[in-house]
């Protein structure tokens, strides 16, 4: 009897803005390890990691293969995948600094787990990473800058115990990258409504446009997310593409989760380049600045923030519009330091409405004899009657309550300004407690 090892290979930042995906080279790796005859212990994961890191403009997706294998097989394995990244990975352009790491323990050790969870809410260093891997006797490879090291280990970190999703994602032939892609758009809106709630971000009901193709340069023909393996494989034979697809995987991962989000306390410990859900009230009216974007404070007993709806958030942007002074929220979404004399702001994603203030406005009082609104005289001059002719001096104005048009309850960006990262409406309720057992059969071609 052969001698199994279990290994954990991670990989990120392949790619660059003019070509690639690290998800393709995942692609790629699963089927140059199946003719090595492992086993896969788990779907790729796909980890979508912090999406504010002031480094990255992308997805922010590492990658994961795990996978047990034959003692002797450990350094062929290790040659295919660097191989593959060196063939793969877009090494001459600036900002594309791959890294893999191989992780060789059966069990990811809670260390690794924490700095999983950092690297997808915060800010981690490659210095963190590469003592991790030192101490867990890993192995790490690093191109240009290296820090593709910090996602891959965090890619081996996540393991997905907690709410998940799957993608199938579908690949162009190398010939097309960079063309038009070409699906039947009326299969893709047929497809969202023969499988939802099941499916979700396939289409952006709001413009009445498919979102599950990318736009640039890179292999992705498509992507199709779903809350089980079964329903995205269902799903992606709904869908007919116009061109060919050269290849496509299933993949476990933490899109459409929330997981990058983490609930701060107070205002005053909000920091940079994270993404919170903190709680306030609304201290200052919103106001609409040019391009269309509407900010608002809110305020707690320890400080005061700015919040931004922009343009692009769609239908959240038309509620931040709404809210009033006194209305008390729950803000969901990325912390921008301040700039420019601009104060830290928080750029939402969410607005969970827990409570709506009365709004009122205030009217001329009605006359006490006989019942007609009276007519103001000039300010502080007192109220006249038009009817009876009767002169008041000492009455007020009085507060009439308004019926406010909003309604308490949870707003999402639209569709298509969602993050990878943020859970759509859809999925509420929907959420897993843990990692399902055993994996369909064929879950990858070829
Ligand atoms: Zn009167």
């Amino acid at each position: 009897m052969i001698k199994q090892q279990t290994m954990h290979i991670g990989l990120d930042d392949t790619d660059s803005t003019r070509k690639g995906c690290t998800t393709y080279v995942a692609a790629l790796l699963v089927e140059k390890l199946e003719k090595l005859s492992v086993k896969f212990l788990d779907y790729p994961n796909l980890i979508r990691l912090n999406p504010n890191v002031p480094w990255k403009t992308r997805g922010n997706g590492a990658l994961c293969l795990r996978i047990e294998h034959d003692e002797g097989l450990e350094d062929q394995i290790k040659e295919a995948t660097i191989d593959l990244v060196e063939e793969q990975a877009d090494l001459s352009f600036k900002g594309t600094d791959p890294g893999i790491v191989f992780f060789k323990k059966a069990e990811i050790p809670e260390e690794a787990k924490t700095f999983a969870k950092d690297a997808i809410t915060g800010i981690v260093t490659l210095r963190e990473a590469m003592k991790l891997i030192r101490r867990f006797e890993g192995e790490a490879l690093g191109f240009n800058t290296c820090r593709g090291i910090i996602g891959a280990l965090a890619a081996v970190g996540e393991t997905l115990a907690d709410d998940h999703t799957y993608e199938l994602i579908a690949y162009r032939l190398p010939e097309n990258c960079g063309l038009k892609r070409k699906v039947d758009e009326a299969s893709i809106f047929e497809m969202d409504e023969l499988t939802r709630p099941h499916t979700f971000n396939n289409v952006d009901s709001e413009k009445g446009r498919v979102i599950i193709t990318p736009r640039g340069p890179d292999p992705i023909l498509f992507g199709i997310r779903g809350e089980t393996p079964e329903i995205v494989k269902k799903a992606f034979g709904l869908v007919k593409p116009l061109e060919p697809v050269e290849r496509w995987v299933i993949f476990r991962t933490n899109q459409g989760t929330d997981a990058h989000l983490k609930r701060a306390v107070t205002l005053n410990r909000l920091e940079p380049f994270n993404s919170v859900i903190v709680a306030g009230v609304v201290s200052r009216n919103p106001r609409i600045i040019p391009l269309r974007h509407v900010i608002f404070s809110i305020k707690d007993e320890s400080g005061e923030v700015d919040c931004a709806a922009y343009e692009p958030t769609g239908a959240l942007r038309k509620v931040a519009r709404q809210l009033i002074i006194g209305d008390n929220v729950e803000v969901y979404g990325a912390v921008r330091k301040p700039s420019q004399g601009k104060p830290l702001t928080i750029n939402l994603e969410k607005i969970n409405i827990l409570a709506l203030a009365p709004k009122t406005v205030l009217e001329n009082p009605v006359c006490p004899k006989c019942g007609k609104r009276l007519k103001s005289m000039g300010r502080d001059q007192g109220f006249r009657c038009e009817k009876c002719g009767t002169r008041f001096g000492d009455i007020r104005k009085v507060a009439v309550d308004v019926k406010r048009e909003l309604k308490a309850g949870l707003y999402v960006t639209s569709t298509r300004s969602q993050r990878h990262l943020t859970k759509p409406l859809r999925r509420y309720g929907l959420e897993k407690q843990s990692a399902a057992e055993g994996m369909i059969e064929t879950w990858h071609f070829p």
